[in-house]
């Protein structure tokens, strides 16, 4: 393993102990102050590579979704769930994750608050309404 996937693993690790605390680990470009997904290797603005890293609430609101009726492994009890994209309450930032629980359109209207509450290992985030 080289070291740059030793580092990314890190940061991966420490992504997963923010979303268990309900939080999201982000990137702030040290130049421009642009704040990205912890994900991206350069900030899209300046194209500085060189990041600090932030974290914010996991609350947001819903900006879209798919709803899909087949539960992935892992969440066979949930009969259908949405992939939700939604956007931080305190940066300009979507961030993407899984809503159990949502079967039609009036489940989740666009708009509604939501909050990270865990990170699952093959799935990501896992969101809940609030
Ligand atoms: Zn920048």
């Amino acid at each position: 393993m080289s070291e740059s996937n030793s580092t990314k693993q890190s940061t991966r690790e420490q992504f997963i102990k923010y979303a268990k605390k309900g939080e999201i680990l982000l990137n702030q470009c040290t130049k421009c102050k642009n704040i990205m997904l912890e994900t991206v290797y350069y900030c899209d603005k300046c194209f500085s590579n060189s990041f600090r890293q932030v974290s914010y609430s996991g609350r947001g609101r819903v900006v879209t979704y798919t709803i899909q009726s087949v539960a992935p492994e892992g969440f066979e009890d949930v009969s259908s769930y949405a992939w939700v994209i939604f956007k931080l309450d305190d940066c300009d930032v979507n961030v993407s994750g899984f809503l159990p629980g949502v079967s039609t359109p009036a489940d989740l209207p666009l708009g509604s608050k939501i909050q990270v509450i865990d990170f699952h290992e093959k799935h990501g985030l896992i969101l809940q309404k609030y």
